[in-house]
């Protein structure tokens, strides 16, 4: 190689996507990297060994991103022996395992520059996992600018994270007493929607040397000390918090629904559109029959039931919301992934006559093409545990909603669907078959229901957005030119 041709590779921007080892996030971080491809940057992608794993054997991830010579996987280990689909109870024995293991080696591979010497290049740009705030440390003390990716909702991290310790300051975090309808007045701009129930799940503890505080805290301390931040919403969606938002970190770009303005991109730069049969990075294989059976269906008929890849029921909860969903009358498509059952799943207690109408109007699937499930034109109501990548792959195709959160943001994402969205029902900290059938009732009949017709205003907002000209398509053009300003 001539100098020239040295030098010139040596400016090349280079980015370091850093995704926490789950599998939503690592999906979402893995479109913004094909985005940052199909702009010409390199990138290098980082997951950790123990997530990396299943990824090596889904054949179709692989062989579209082998396609851009400017991408790479690189792994760091995590002493994860085990592949299990980690449930949310796995949440911190995974971030421990990283705290532990990966963070040292990737310091190293930062700061002694092991990791731009194996790509004969320098990273020029890193964007880690907000969660990461020691690669946000890493990365100021390699002197290379960040931009911080947070997979979780904004609403979730405006109210639950970002003011983390203006909730303690104020004494509303831990909670005292039982009263989970008082209002959290600490927030900006949240003062008259969240409740101390509605705050994220890890706000319930009494005990604030809890792992997760800590590292929230920590998250909300890193966030604002980096170049910018980067969220998976569209500016109408969140108006709301973004202008709060900014006053504590000003360079935001929003660049979703992540998912659609990715397949979008994609397929407009794709030559053999045909190959072309799913967008999803899902680290699990997908069973895509279910969409046959649903194409059996008139639209707007099915209620899609999932809860996501590491939420997880009791045996009593799945009865409630089993017997809800078919007291509702509706055909339904459900997810069952293995190990979602606490203590195990056993058809022999399950009540014959629940089983007999399953086989009448439903269809089980361990787990399904949701991206293409929720757009299927048979699909009327989703029936989620509201994480964020699921709300707002709802949101994006008008699917109203009835939510079931389980921990983290989404028990701020579901009070945002009901209050501010007014898209769907919030079943938070209630579980019982009447409540479930009412509220799939309530979002799927009559066609000029309320929830509905949000949902569709919805929906076309978010396909403005990622037009040409729409907000989140600029945000993704802004992010690009600064990654290469940032690199030059
Ligand atoms: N998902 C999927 N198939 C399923 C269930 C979920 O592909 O059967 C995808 C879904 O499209 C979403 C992600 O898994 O992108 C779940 O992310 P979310 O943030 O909703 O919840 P989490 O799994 O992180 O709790």
């Amino acid at each position: 190689m001539d100098q020239s041709n040295q030098q010139n590779k040596t400016l090349e921007p280079h980015v370091l996507v850093f995704p926490i080892p789950f599998q939503g996030p690592v999906n979402c971080a893995l479109k913004l990297a094909e985005l940052l491809c199909l702009s010409g940057i390199c990138v290098t992608f980082l997951n950790t060994e123990h997530i990396h794993r299943p990824l090596l054997r889904h054949t179709q991830v692989l062989s579209r991103f082998s396609r851009y010579p400017n991408f790479k996987f690189e792994t760091v280990p995590d002493g994860l022996e085990h592949e299990k689909p980690v449930s949310g109870d796995g949440f911190m024995e995974v971030m421990a395992a990283v705290d532990a293991v990966s963070k040292p080696l990737f310091r190293e591979m930062m700061v002694s520059g092991s990791l731009s010497r194996k790509s004969d290049r320098p990273v020029t740009v890193m964007i880690p996992d907000a969660c990461f705030s020691f690669a946000v440390d890493i990365a100021i003390e390699a002197s290379v600018p960040v931009i911080c990716f947070e997979t979780v909702s904004p609403c979730c991290l405006w109210t639950s994270y970002l003011n983390l310790p203006t909730l303690i300051e104020a004494g509303d975090v831990p909670f005292k007493g039982n009263d989970l309808d008082q209002f959290i007045k600490s927030v900006p701009g949240t003062e008259h929607i969240i409740r101390r129930r509605d705050l994220a799940s890890f706000c319930r503890t009494n005990d604030l040397s809890d792992p997760v505080i800590k590292l929230i805290v920590k998250e909300a301390h890193s966030v604002p000390r980096t170049q910018g931040l980067i969220l998976n919403t569209f500016e109408e969606l969140d108006s709301l918090i973004l202008k709060h938002m900014r006053k504590l970190c000003p360079n935001i770009y929003t660049i979703g629904p992540l998912h659609t303005l990715h397949k979008t991109q994609v397929t407009a730069n794709t030559t053999k559109q045909s190959e072309e049969t799913t967008f999803s990075n899902s680290v699990w294989k997908e069973d895509r029959t279910c969409l046959n059976w649903l194409d059996k269906h008139d639209p707007k008929t099915v209620i899609y039931v999932s809860i996501g890849s590491l939420a997880t029921m009791t045996v009593e909860q799945l009865l409630e919301i089993w017997y809800g969903v078919v007291n509702s009358v509706k055909p339904f498509l459900w997810v069952r992934r293995p190990g979602s059952i606490t203590g195990g799943y056993d058809e022999s207690k399950v009540p014959p006559e629940l089983l007999e109408r399953t086989k009448e109007i439903g269809c089980i699937v361990e787990w399904a093409p949701q991206e293409d499930v929720l757009a299927h034109p048979a699909i009327g109501g989703f029936l989620t545990h509201s994480g964020w990548n699921s709300t707002i792959e709802s949101i994006a195709e008008g699917v109203p909603m009835v939510c079931w959160p389980y921990f983290v943001d989404q028990q701020v994402n579901s009070r945002f669907v009901e209050e501010v969205w007014k898209m769907g029902v919030d079943m938070k900290d209630t579980c019982d078959r009447l409540r479930v059938e009412k509220a799939v009732r309530d979002i799927m009949d009559s066609k000029h229901n309320v929830f509905t017709q949000h949902a569709r205003t919805w929906e076309s907002l978010a396909k403005e957005s990622i037009s040409k000209t729409g907000s989140s398509s600029n945000h993704v053009g802004r992010l690009i030119d600064d990654i290469l300003a940032m690199s030059s």
